[in-house]
Formats: structure tokens, C-alpha cells, sequence
């Protein structure tokens, strides 16, 4: 009998185990060990999970419950999650070789991901338009349906939260499909919904690979809105699927942030930030600052300062509380960054630190890397991992010209303490989000999204009450004419 954990699908409330009796394995990126095994989901298991979900919207209690009464529920749910954060946590570091710490901080921000939507959809739920006319108009915000949800590995939870909590808040059911790699924080999740008392078919997982089981869910006409999160290629696949029963989507995909570091910028915020920026999560991040400008006069400084940063992150296991920095999330993951390290080196690339650990272990160490040319693919392309390009510049158009010359636009952030300087170079990026001396932080009230090959629509508070519902106007006359 293995020893191995099992996670199988939700569905109506039921942990199954795929129809045809499929698995497949789960890794430890840090020890390179299977340790748990995953239900496989094929195309019928796919059509019993909409199926429920269809149910569960079209006859069961969540779309018709108050919406105090929702939030209620919802809260019950994040309740047991943060009780439970270190055995949450503590999937997703053996998952994906995520520092244990870091997992938890994930937790927390999944739990405040629910905790939000949830209060958000009772307390915005309309708008009252007085006409001029002598007529009295109102906005009402309906669920829209059924959710197909896709979501990445490098935050398993975290990703899968923030699809999640919106759709079920606003009264929809929900089918998410965990990446591949990281099936085990979302399954939890799963058991933890029925456990709080979520009637059957509100949330169901499917795990699985993204074909069959994803693009089963993307293709299916009863699904009624279709939200991805993972690379720029696999987003128009799932925009090609839902467009073939006209499904909204909403998608947040890759990106090649920028990270602007002027001269009166107060360098040791912006070394700590450049560190979190490329190096947190081993880089795994959309939102990471992978293409760093650096102003002439400071840019010997500041190379010195970022490099003594970089290494002095510890690398270990990613329960050791020591621990910054771990495995890249998978093998496959683990060569593709390894092949952009040695194109970089074979492009003429200066390797200021770091390079592709020579142990057999999935860890590509901390790399800053400059005198790359604009048209080289590890300049241009998304990595996702803890490999920063860098570039010096010289003038503020300058720069705003190398940070927009980009085929993404997810993000982009900068340094200086000069205000009007900091207003004006907001203004003119071309990205979905600027932060100002600082990284990673959101208000749940704000669009989040990104432009050109970084996603279509945005989500966050009313962007997200956008997506997830179908907005209706009542207008009534006050005063019959005449
Ligand atoms: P993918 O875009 O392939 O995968 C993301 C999710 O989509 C996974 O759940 C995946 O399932 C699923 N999927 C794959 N194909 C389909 C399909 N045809 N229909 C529906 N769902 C599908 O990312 P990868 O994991 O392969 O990573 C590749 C690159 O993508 C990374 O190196 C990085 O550059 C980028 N990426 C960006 C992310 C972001 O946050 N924006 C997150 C993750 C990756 P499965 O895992 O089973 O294949």
C-alpha cells in the first residue's frame, strides 16, 4: 500500500477519484521526490464537474441565498483556512519549494482574498441613477453562472483564491482546474468549502492537466465566464475556447516587468525592493522586476549593492526558517530558466552573480546579468525565475521609451524621490499597475490586469463585480405624463 498523499477531484461535495481510475504524480521541487498523487482528469470527469456546477446554479440555494447570508458562508470558509494556515502552507512549500514563511504569507492573503469579496458583494450591490427625466433608474449586479477557473503554480492558493473568491461571492459556481504541478493547496481548499458548510456543486476542483481536463472546462458551452491565469501562448488557447460559446474572459498573463532606479532615488529602499522584486518566489512571479534600469551616475553603486543583496540570500529547504530562497517549482521549469542562463552567457552577457547550481538540485541561484542586447531573447522574453536583466540609462525619455518597448505590460515600478518626477513617469508607462518605491502591493479595490500580451480585462473590487456578473438596469417612471 503507497504512503503517498492523495488529492483527488471535488465534486458535488464528494472527494473522487477519477471515472477511469486515473492519477498522476506530485513532486517536491526542494528533494526531487514524488510525495503525493493527483486524481487525472479527463474529459467526463470534466463534464461531472460542470455538470454540478450547472446544478448547483440553475437549482441549488447559492445564487438565491441573501447576501448577507453568502458572506456569512464565505467567512465560515476563511475562518478554517486561517486555522489551518500552516497545514495549508505547508502543502504548498512541499508543492512547489515555496519558502514556508512566504507560504504562509500567501495563506494570509488568500484568506483576505475571500474576506474581501465577500463583504464587497453585500456592500456594493447596486447603483441609483435619479433621472432628470422624472424617472428612477437603478443597477442590479446578477451572478452570472457558472466559472471555469484556471490557475497557475506559483502561488497555488493565492492564484486560485483570487479567481475563486469573487466568483462564489457574487453568487456564481465554480469549477477550478489547479495547475498541474500544484494540485494540493486547491484540493484542501476544496474539503475545507464542504467542511464550512457550502452547498454541493459551489466549488468544485478538477485536477488534472490542462488538456483534457482545462480546456474541457474552457470548451464547454454551460460555462458562462472563463478566468486564466498562466502564460501569454496558453491564454489564447483558452480565449479561443470560450470564444466558441462566446464566454466573457477575463486573463492575466505573462509579463517582463520593468523596474526604473533614478539617480535621487533613496538607494537602499530600492535594493530591497529590487531583491523582492526578481528574487521572492525564486522569481516565479508574473509581476516580477526582471528588467532593471539603473540611472548612469548611480549605476556602479547600486550593481555593487544589488549584487551583495543577491547573495546573501540563503538558499536551503524550504521549511529551514533560514531559508529566502528555494527550488524552481518543477524539472521542466528548472530547464527552461537553466536555458535562458546559458543563452544569456552565450549572447555576451556579463554574469554579475548566480548562474545554474551544478548539484543536481531544480535551483537556479540569484543572476544579475547585463550587456545584453534589446533584441536578446532572455532580455525580451519572460523567464519567470531569479534572473534579472540590467541596463544602464541616462535620461528620463530615455528610459520610459526601454521600459514601454515591450510586447508586455503587467507592471512596472520605479524609484526617485523626486514627486513630480514620480507622477510623470507613472503616467507615461504602459502598464496595469506602477508602484512607486515599492513591489507586490494591492488594494483589492483597484483594477488589477495587465496590457498587450499580459492579459485582457481587469479584476479587483467593481472590476471584478464587472466580470462576474451580468450588470442589469431597472428604470421606472415616478410620474405618469400627461
Ligand atoms: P501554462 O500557461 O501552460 O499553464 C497555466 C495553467 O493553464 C495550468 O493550470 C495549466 O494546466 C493550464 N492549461 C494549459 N493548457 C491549457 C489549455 N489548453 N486549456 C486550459 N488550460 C490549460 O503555464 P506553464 O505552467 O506551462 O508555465 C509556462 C510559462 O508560463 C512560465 O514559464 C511562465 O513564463 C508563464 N506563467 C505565467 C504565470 C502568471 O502568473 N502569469 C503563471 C504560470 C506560468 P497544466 O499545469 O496541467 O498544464
Amino acid at each position: 500500500m503507497s504512503d503517498l498523499q492523495f488529492f483527488g477531484h471535488i465534486i458535488d461535495n464528494e472527494e473522487v477519484e477519477s471515472l477511469d481510475g486515473g492519477r498522476f504524480d506530485v513532486w517536491n521541487p526542494w528533494t526531487r521526490e514524488v510525495w503525493a498523487q493527483a486524481a487525472e482528469g479527463s474529459a467526463a470527469d470534466a463534464d461531472r464537474a460542470v455538470t454540478s456546477a450547472r446544478k448547483a446554479f440553475d437549482e441549488g440555494p447559492w445564487p438565491r441565498l441573501g447576501r448577507t447570508e453568502r458572506a456569512a458562508a464565505i467567512h465560515r470558509l476563511a475562518d478554517l483556512m486561517q486555522e489551518r494556515t500552516a497545514e495549508i502552507a505547508r502543502l504548498d512549500s512541499t508543492n512547489m519549494g515555496k519558502p514556508f514563511e512566504q507560504a504562509k504569507h500567501d495563506v494570509a492573503r488568500s484568506v483576505w482574498n475571500f474576506r474581501f469579496f465577500a463583504d464587497h458583494q453585500r456592500d456594493h450591490c447596486g447603483e441609483v441613477y435619479p433621472m432628470d427625466s422624472g424617472h428612477h433608474c437603478y443597477s442590479e449586479f446578477g451572478p452570472a453562472g457558472v466559472v471555469a477557473a484556471i490557475s497557475p503554480w506559483n502561488f497555488p492558493l493565492m492564484m486560485a483564491s483570487w479567481k475563486i473568491a469573487p466568483a462564489i461571492a457574487w453568487g456564481n459556481t465554480c469549477i477550478i482546474k489547479p495547475s498541474e504541478d500544484t494540485p494540493a493547496s486547491v484540493t484542501y481548499l476544496g474539503r475545507l468549502a464542504v467542511e464550512a458548510g457550502f452547498p454541493p456543486g459551489v466549488l468544485n476542483v478538477l485536477n488534472g492537466h490542462g488538456a483534457p481536463a482545462g480546456s474541457s472546462i474552457t470548451g464547454d458551452d454551460r460555462v458562462d465566464r472563463v478566468t486564466f491565469t498562466g502564460s501569454s501562448q496558453t491564454g489564447k488557447l483558452v480565449m479561443a475556447s470560450a470564444a466558441t460559446h462566446l464566454a466573457p474572459v477575463s486573463l492575466e498573463l505573462g509579463g517582463k516587468g520593468a523596474n526604473l532606479v533614478f539617480a535621487d532615488a533613496d538607494l537602499d529602499n530600492a535594493v530591497y525592493w529590487a531583491v523582492e522584486a526578481i528574487f521572492r518566489n525564486a522569481g516565479q512571479i508574473c509581476l516580477a522586476g526582471s528588467r532593471l534600469f539603473v540611472q548612469d551616475e548611480i549605476y556602479d553603486e547600486f550593481m555593487a549593492r544589488f549584487v551583495a543583496a543577491a547573495e546573501a540570500l540563503t538558499i536551503g529547504d524550504p521549511f529551514d526558517p533560514a531559508t529566502r530562497f528555494s527550488a524552481l517549482a518543477s524539472r521542466r521549469h528548472f530547464e527552461k530558466v537553466a536555458s535562458y542562463v546559458a543563452a544569456a552567457q552565450e549572447l555576451g552577457g556579463r554574469i554579475h552573480t548566480g548562474g545554474v547550481a551544478q548539484d543536481g538540485s531544480w535551483v537556479v541561484r540569484p543572476t544579475i546579468i547585463d550587456g545584453l542586447a534589446l533584441d536578446a531573447a532572455p532580455y525580451c522574453e519572460e523567464i519567470f525565475g531569479p534572473v534579472c536583466v540590467v541596463n544602464r540609462f541616462g535620461t528620463e525619455d530615455e528610459v520610459v521609451h526601454l521600459a514601454n518597448d515591450t510586447r508586455y505590460g503587467l507592471n512596472a515600478m520605479l524609484f526617485t524621490e523626486n514627486l513630480s518626477r514620480a507622477h510623470r513617469v507613472a503616467a507615461r508607462l504602459k502598464a496595469g499597475t506602477v508602484w512607486v518605491n515599492c513591489f507586490f502591493i494591492r488594494d483589492l479595490r483597484t483594477p488589477f490586469g495587465g496590457v498587450g500580451d499580459s492579459g485582457v480585462g481587469r479584476e479587483g473590487g467593481n472590476f471584478s463585480r464587472e466580470f462576474f456578473t451580468e450588470p442589469k438596469a431597472v428604470v421606472m417612471q415616478i410620474d405618469r405624463k400627461g
